[in-house]
């Protein structure tokens, strides 16, 4: 018996507000919204993040992403949306079963998801520049 939350709903053993089911992909409502209409997009295969699902499945996972996040900007009449997706808990993932959230935003909605605000110096863009790339 699996004890992760988001493969109990791939399994149809928790049933969430679906707003979307394919053979491999569940999306549904977030119950800890950030705002309005706030979604989820996830593969029902556990993997554990964005590092660990195969290309291929990944590419159908994004799809759906704009998917739902054209179908939550109409619904909700948003001004945009955020694709939010966490990775290990040190990124603020909570469920470590790989996930895509879809935050419709508001003008003046007052969230913060903000990222730096002090500018890099050269220096330091320059050695993270070349360190990153030497690992692609
Ligand atoms: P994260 O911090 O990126 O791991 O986000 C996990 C998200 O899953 C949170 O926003 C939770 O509110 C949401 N969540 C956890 N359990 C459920 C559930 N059973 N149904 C819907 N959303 C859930
Ligand atoms: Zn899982």
């Amino acid at each position: 018996m699996t004890e992760c939350v988001f493969c109990k709903i791939g399994k149809g053993e928790i049933t969430p507000k679906k707003i979307y089911e394919d053979q491999n992909i569940i999306a549904f409502l977030d119950i800890f919204p950030a705002a309005k209409g706030h979604s989820l997009v996830i593969p029902k295969k556990h993997y554990a993040t964005l590092l660990d699902i195969p290309e291929m499945e990944l590419k159908e996972l994004i799809q759906i992403v704009q998917k739902v996040g054209a179908a939550v900007m109409k619904a909700t009449q948003a001004d945009g949306f955020n694709v939010l997706q966490n990775n290990k808990e040190a990124a603020g993932q909570a469920v470590p079963h790989l996930h895509f959230h879809i935050i419709p935003r508001f003008k003046d909605d007052g969230l913060k998801l903000a990222l730096g605000s002090k500018q890099s110096e050269e220096k330091e863009l320059v050695h993270w520049e070349s360190l990153i790339k030497e690992h692609i």
